[in-house]
């Protein structure tokens, strides 16, 4: 199982930006309204995620390291309809594989903490007693340190620690409900404070994609038989060509041509030919996508997906036709 783990552990965990992503989607599948982040030397000494989701009970702690074990996922149905971030039970494991980790959690039920702790292994699992509030912290120490290779093949701790820079506004512009902090080598780097007003709303937008794109921004809502679209659009006159391209499907971060293309499309019908920034969040039944394409799960695929291409397009044109009136 270890060589297993680690073979797969190349697949979920790339670099220390993509143990931050599992360990932050582990914290919000746990309904944590709080995740505190904490990295020493860009992620390759200390990765530390503490959260005050539901925790995990004491009997369960070996287990959450094992590979294949996952509280999300009960049935094939589950399975297709797959809502919560994880559910193929390899994040813990994988890392787990290819570090030091240690695993502290207390449940609302449970009067103690308790901690487990695995070093390349899960073989061998020890569970102590701890202090912490409800909610988990999760500790991986060392990443790769016995897979020489992959730790001669990170980058400075400058451009690992912008990957999880990167990546946490990513899912901080999505979840505007969650507090996050981002503290590198014992400095506060990012605060976004939880969003409850429009005032607040626009600020976060303003701390991820840029100031003029927040005040100028063009909001998009639409609704339409099961179908919904909400966000912002860069202003067509904004001058700053934006990099922020951000587009969820329940809440989920993907890579899909088919919002570019519409969103291309939407613009050029007014006259622009640049591509602008947004920040697009599509729900739908989630029989209606499959995400169990690849592991990192960037990829979605639409059983029909002309029509949701023609519902994003006019949810567009109706944004902008706002603007123009
Ligand atoms: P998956 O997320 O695919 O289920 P993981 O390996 O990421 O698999 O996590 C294994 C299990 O450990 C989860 O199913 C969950 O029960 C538990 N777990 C992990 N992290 C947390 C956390 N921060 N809070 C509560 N439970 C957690
Ligand atoms: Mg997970």
């Amino acid at each position: 199982p270890q060589l297993a783990n680690q073979i797969a552990a190349g697949e979920v965990v790339e670099r220390p930006a993509s143990v931050v992503k599992e360990l932050v989607e582990n914290s919000l599948d746990a309904g944590a309204t709080r995740v505190d982040i904490e990295i020493d030397k860009g992620g390759s000494k200390l990765i530390r995620i503490r959260d005050n989701g539901a925790g995990i009970p004491k009997d369960e702690l070996a287990l959450a390291l094992s590979r294949h074990a996952t509280s999300k996922v009960h049935s094939l149905d589950d399975l297709e309809a797959i809502m919560s971030f994880g559910f193929r039970g390899e994040a813990l494991a994988s890392i787990s594989s290819v570090a030091r980790l240690t695993l502290t959690s207390k449940t609302v039920e449970q009067t103690e903490a308790w901690q487990a702790f695995a070093e390349g292994s899960q073989m061998d699992v020890k569970i102590t007693p701890a202090a912490h509030p409800q909610g988990s912290t999760i500790d991986v120490v060392d990443l790769f340190f016995n897979t020489p290779a992959r730790r001669r093949f990170l980058k400075s701790d400058k451009t690992e620690f912008t990957h999880i820079d990167e990546w946490l506004k990513r899912i901080a512009i999505a979840r505007c409900d969650i507090h996050f902090t981002l503290t590198h080598n014992g400095k506060l780097v990012r605060q976004y404070r939880p969003a409850n007003t429009d005032i607040q709303h626009q600020q976060r937008l303003g701390q991820i994609c840029g100031r003029q794109f927040a005040e100028n921004a063009l909001t998009v809502s639409c609704e339409h038989d099961g179908l919904s679209l909400r966000g912002y659009l860069q202003s067509p006159f904004d001058n700053v060509i934006s990099e922020s391209s951000y587009f969820y499907v329940n809440g989920r971060l993907v890579r899909d041509r088919l919002v570019n293309h519409a969103v291309r499309q939407a613009f050029a019908e007014h006259g622009v030919e640049h591509q602008p920034g947004y920040v697009l969040m599509l729900d739908l039944d989630p029989h209606q996508v499959d995400v169990n394409v690849h592991p990192a799960k960037h990829e979605v695929r639409f059983h029909q997906s002309r029509y949701v291409h023609d519902f994003i397009l006019q949810a567009l044109q109706s944004a902008l036709s706002q603007m123009v009136e």
